[in-house]
């Protein structure tokens, strides 16, 4: 499906790959190289039935994509959401690639996703959905193919029975199937706040290197799940001013600084908005402050919206959230683009130190993986920053072309290519 607004491309899939070629061009990259990588190894699309509370049976549609296992099995999470497409899911596998080439971690991209809205579902469908997905999928996962994790709408208790279920296909133990499990279960200290603590680390450099003091920086965050919650709670830790937040309800501003602590209690019993100084949702990206962070859907700043964001700073938890029409109107402002593929890399990270613990069966306390994060997630952001200065580029393209580079090594390495 392509959808254009103002004739821009709003096709993830097709994005992906023109960002690819994009990084490509600024490289001596052989053409069949960028073909391989435009391209998924392998999509799979399930449909698979599952019995309702009311005793009805409805027909679950999913998919599972695994874009290139050159540098090792591919990686990536499972979204619950009434909107996933093929194209979408294929497209977020793909920028798995990317982001765990810009951190150095051995693994491909994929990425899965069911069409469903896990509001209308009840916990105990949730769970028959999920095992029924699993099942489906189990013969092209396993901790050396294909291992999934969590993204919008699924959290550990969902990554739980997945790696239930896939045990018992098994008659195994085998918890390297999925990261981002209880803990109980072989889930890793610190995964949960890991994608927004990544996100932070990179945040705190953009800001050392702006020289844009921490303390009293103001910042808002579309989105208040894993991602855009966590990252709330951090910056409003290190004293930066959290003014303004959304969810799929709408979004609260106040210029002063919202109580994090009230707005968390309202989203786990009511709603945000009860909190009042209720604001557009759409308007809460156009804010005039230090850091913007999209921690939602893709396709918020496009073509149509970009001329008026205000923020110095953009750190994007959310996984394709500025279009490439957005991307060289915020260049040419001058706005510094922390890119999906580097912001939100800390998640897969930590699911990598999970895999790497159930792997040897020996567990890290909460300081070590954190420090480990920390390591990883600073010296990317340098090598990232770097590059992009050496070849006067924005910050999304040098992470591309750092990606496409470990990927034709590997597949020259492989004698692929
Ligand atoms: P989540 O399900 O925990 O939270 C999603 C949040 O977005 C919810 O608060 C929801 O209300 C909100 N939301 C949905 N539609 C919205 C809208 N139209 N406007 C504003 N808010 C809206 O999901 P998550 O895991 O936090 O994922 C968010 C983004 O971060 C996604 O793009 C995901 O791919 C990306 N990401 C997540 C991880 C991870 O480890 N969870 C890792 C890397 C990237």
């Amino acid at each position: 499906m392509l959808k254009h607004s103002k004739n821009e491309i709003m096709n993830p899939y097709l994005i992906v790959q023109q960002q690819i070629e994009q990084a490509a061009a600024k490289l001596d990259i052989p053409k069949h190289v960028v073909e391989i990588l435009k391209r998924p190894q392998r999509v799979l699309c399930v449909s698979f039935p599952v019995k309702m509370d009311d005793g009805s049976i409805r027909v679950f549609e999913g998919y599972r994509s695994q874009h290139i296992d050159a540098i090792g099995p591919t990686k990536g999470g499972i979204r619950f959401h009434p909107d996933v497409t093929q194209d979408e899911v294929t497209a977020l596998a793909m920028w798995m690639t990317f982001k765990c080439g810009v951190v150095g971690l051995p693994y491909g991209g994929g990425k899965g996703g069911v069409v469903c809205d896990p509001n209308e579902l009840s916990k105990r469908e949730i769970e028959r959905v999920s095992r029924g997905y699993i099942e489906a999928i189990s013969q092209i996962i396993g901790p050396d193919k294909d291992i999934p994790a969590p993204d919008v709408y699924t959290n550990p208790t969902i990554m739980g029975w997945m790696m239930d279920t896939y045990s018992r296909i098994h008659h195994s133990f085998i918890p390297g199937v999925i990261t981002g499990k209880p803990l109980i279960l072989g889930g890793s200290q610190g995964r949960n706040e890991a994608t927004a603590a990544g996100c932070v680390m990179t945040i705190i450099e953009a800001m050392k290197q702006l020289q844009m003091p921490l303390k009293g920086a103001t910042v808002a965050i579309q989105g208040f799940g894993n991602a855009g919650r966590f990252a709330a709670k951090q910056l409003d830790a290190l004293g930066c001013r959290i003014v303004a937040v959304s969810d799929s309800r709408g979004a609260i501003h106040d210029p002063k600084g919202l109580d994090l602590k009230r707005v968390e209690y309202l989203k786990d019993h009511e709603t945000i908005l009860q909190y009042g100084h209720q604001i557009e949702p759409d308007s809460l990206l156009e804010l005039d402050v230090d850091v913007l962070i999209p921690a939602a859907l893709e396709n918020v700043i496009t073509l149509e919206n970009a001329d008026r964001i205000q923020a110095k700073i953009i750190a994007e938890a959310a996984n394709g959230p500025t279009t490439p029409a957005a991307d060289q109107i915020l260049f040419d402002k001058g706005i510094v683009v922390i890119p999906d593929i580097l912001a939100n890399a800390g998640g897969v990270t930590v699911s990598y130190f999970e895999w790497v613990q159930n792997l040897m069966n020996y567990y890290w306390s909460e300081e070590e993986v954190n420090q480990k994060l920390e390591d990883i997630m600073v010296r990317s952001y340098y090598e990232v920053w770097n590059l992009a200065e050496k070849y006067q580029t924005d910050l999304r393209t040098a992470a591309f072309m750092i990606s496409i580079l470990r990927m034709k090594e590997a597949m020259e390495a492989r004698g692929w290519v």
